[in-house]
């Protein structure tokens, strides 16, 4: 199996093993905050893995103890805190919502390793993915909600993957969803140790590998069309302006005045709690 990792990212990693690449968030001390450089190169990689003719599944990991704990805040609070709705559109519609649909549209079949944190933006990028193959150790959630004043995060994927009212749960509560309840509610297709995790996701991808490619990609297009029937795009986006509303009223203009340790602490209180 050939291995070669490519060093010229700073945020992201890419490997190529074999006909699998492998994209893994790599800011390991910061549990993998999706940063704005993060998320331009994960684009950028997750684009060559899909130009690349011998790749034939894509995993997306993180490196250290997190899948990722979601959109960089510190960065967001430096450098975005006085965004107009115009500036905060389109910087949420490209990175956040643009390249998560990239990755749910990608003609070749995808797959999220996750441990660790799965919170928030990483809970979106994760859920983009058609598997998921999680550690023992994973957990799920999104409490924006309670502790930023949005309406939810910017790609509202909850219920198409984890049902309505479960996702009506978690995101009421702010709390936890541990892998085991995830694999239970068929959110996740794979539960492992935390020291089998990148064997077991890799063992996967070269079962899917194995498919006829172009069989493999009509049959995803199928089957991501039985939801884009049911109204998923359009939910979708109907959901990215509501999203955006959330971002400009008092509510939000509170939490944010509260500042990002508020937010923080909160947010750890929340995931406690459950
Ligand atoms: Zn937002």
């Amino acid at each position: 199996m050939s291995n070669e990792i490519n060093s010229e990212f700073e945020c992201i990693t890419y490997e190529k093993l074999d006909t699998i690449a492998r994209i893994s968030h790599n800011r390991p001390k910061a549990r993998n905050a999706e940063s704005q450089l993060l998320l331009d190169e994960m684009d950028a990689a997750f684009r060559r893995a899909e130009a690349d003719d011998d790749i034939r599944v894509i995993i997306i990991a993180g490196t250290g103890d997190h899948f990722s704990a979601g959109h960089d805040l510190k960065e967001a609070q430096a450098k975005r805190a006085n965004f107009t709705v115009e500036e905060r559109w389109a910087y949420e519609s490209l990175r956040y919502f643009d390249y998560c649909i990239r990755i749910w549209d990608s003609p070749k079949p995808t797959i999220a390793q996750v441990q660790g944190a799965c919170v928030a933006g990483g809970f979106m990028m994760a859920n983009m993915c058609d598997l998921v193959v999680a550690s023992e150790d994973a957990f799920f959630s999104d409490p924006v909600c309670h502790t930023l004043a949005t309406a939810s995060i910017e790609v509202l994927i909850h219920p198409w993957v984890m049902g309505l009212r479960q996702a009506k749960h978690m995101l009421f509560t702010g709390g936890r969803l541990k892998a085991a309840d995830a694999l239970a509610i068929g959110m996740v297709n794979l539960v492992v140790a935390r020291s089998d995790l990148e064997a077991a996701t890799l063992a996967e991808a070269a079962k899917v590998a194995a498919a006829p490619p172009f069989a493999l990609r009509l049959l995803k297009r199928s089957l991501n069309r039985t939801f884009d029937v049911q109204g998923m795009r359009s939910a979708l986006e109907a959901h990215f302006e509501i999203h955006q509303l959330s971002h400009v009223t008092e509510e939000f203009a509170t939490k944010r005045s509260e500042g990002l340790a508020g937010a923080i602490r909160s947010a750890k209180t929340v995931s406690d709690r459950s």
